[in-house]
């Protein structure tokens, strides 16, 4: 393992409960400054948020302040643990937000402008110049905002991958079908009764959650929020960056405050879920394409067609014919803060001695998992 932290945790147990990447990061770098670590899982192979997202390792659009310190920090890890852990396939491939219109291209513009920019590598290209970059794309647009911190990870792979190598350190342990069912001081209970004791204890549990760990989150400032996604048949050629369209300025607090000024309202599908363009290449060649956002109600399980209509149809819009077909959808749930209650950028709560639950990073949590880890640990 590679990322040199000092060694504060020999002699110490790490227990954690999800294996998420939350959880699997966390036991990455316990793993890191020396402990011992029990893993625990409630499937036989994590299903979660975390290998239903895009891989997006973003940072183009967060917040200034924490949240950007936050995601650039954790960019790094991801990329240092991809020196350990190849096949995790960390790709610094950059992104491009492409814009369809004068309006988009003034709040690429103002972006540009505000002191965060040189931080993120943004640079205002182009049609011609973008095309240098990213050939694939002969859509509709004018300009693309690249990013250049932006990255990407294989998500379906990366926390198999990481487990790989945590195990052989010969300092961990992973029991997958284990489902925490109660809490102790300084130790998780699972469902056949087994008490897993240790130092500190870090439950990572996600948003698809029942009984007793739905129980643990009631309270907590926090809400969940459901997902439309999508993924192409292979491409063909390479899509050399992540891809953005310009509604998701609306969605990212660094661009949020412009967009609604100077953006056209969206109609009222878009508008009622949340929708946006994101692209990322996966690695076999299809394009996983997304999203829609809206609260995780009870009663709600079907995906209706007509948002991903419409994100397929931006996502024509960019690429132009080559657009592959639509071969697979899923939805997925993320925990995110809810701003009504808390301005934190993630949850992380001392729930007994030596136990704290980690939850709520929302659509960042891929990209901000490392550096959540590193801070349970400072
Ligand atoms: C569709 C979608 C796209 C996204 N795209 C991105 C992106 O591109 N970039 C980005 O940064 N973020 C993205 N996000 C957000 C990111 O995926 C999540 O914030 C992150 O994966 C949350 O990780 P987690 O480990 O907390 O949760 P999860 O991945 O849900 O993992 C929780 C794990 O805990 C297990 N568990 C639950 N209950 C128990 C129990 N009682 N006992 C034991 N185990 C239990 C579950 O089985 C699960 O494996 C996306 C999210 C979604 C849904």
């Amino acid at each position: 393992m590679t990322l040199e932290l000092d060694a504060t945790l020999v002699g110490e147990r790490v227990v954690v409960v999800g294996g998420g990447i939350l959880g699997t990061m966390h036991a990455y770098i316990a793993l890191e400054h020396g402990a011992e670590v029990v893993h625990l899982e409630r499937d036989h192979v994590p299903m979660g948020a975390s290998v239903r997202n895009f891989g997006l390792v973003w940072v183009s659009g967060r917040a200034e302040g924490r949240e950007t310190v936050l995601a650039l920090r954790a960019r790094d890890l991801w990329e240092s643990i991809s020196m350990d852990v190849p096949d995790i396939r960390f790709r610094a491939n950059g992104s491009f937000t492409l814009l369809t219109s004068d309006e988009e291209c003034e709040v690429a513009r103002r972006a540009l402008s505000r002191p965060g920019s040189a931080q993120r590598g943004f640079d205002l290209m182009n049609r011609a110049e973008v095309l240098m970059r990213n050939p694939i794309v002969k859509g509709n647009f004018l300009a693309g905002l690249f990013c250049e911190r932006d990255a990407a990870v294989e998500s379906r792979v990366a926390l198999s991958a990481l487990r790989h190598a945590m195990i052989a350190t010969g300092r961990y342990t992973y029991y997958s079908g284990r489902e925490l069912v109660g809490l102790r001081d300084g130790a998780a209970v699972d469902h056949r009764g087994v008490v897993h004791s240790g130092d500190r204890v870090f439950v990572c549990v996600g948003a698809s959650l029942s009984g007793f760990a739905r129980e643990l989150f009631e309270s907590e400032p926090i809400r969940g929020v459901r997902l439309q996604m999508a993924e192409t048949e292979p491409l063909g050629d390479t899509l050399t960056t992540s891809v953005a369209n310009g509604d998701s300025f609306r969605y990212y607090p660094q661009f949020r405050a412009d967009a609604l000024e100077v953006l056209p309202e969206q109609e009222s599908t878009s508008s009622h879920y949340a929708i946006q363009l994101l692209m990322q290449q996966r690695c076999h060649g299809g394009i996983t394409i997304g999203d829609t956002h809206e609260g995780d109600r009870p009663g709600v399980f079907d995906a209706p067609d007509r948002p991903m209509d419409i994100i397929v149809g931006a996502a024509r819009q960019l690429i132009g014919p080559a657009m592959p077909r639509i071969e697979r959808r899923w939805t997925g749930v993320y925990h995110q803060m809810d701003p009504t209650r808390s301005d934190e950028v993630y949850l992380r709560r001392d729930v007994a001695v030596g136990v704290s639950i980690v939850t709520g990073a929302g659509g960042r949590g891929m990209t901000l998992a490392p550096a959540i880890a590193e801070e349970s640990f400072t």
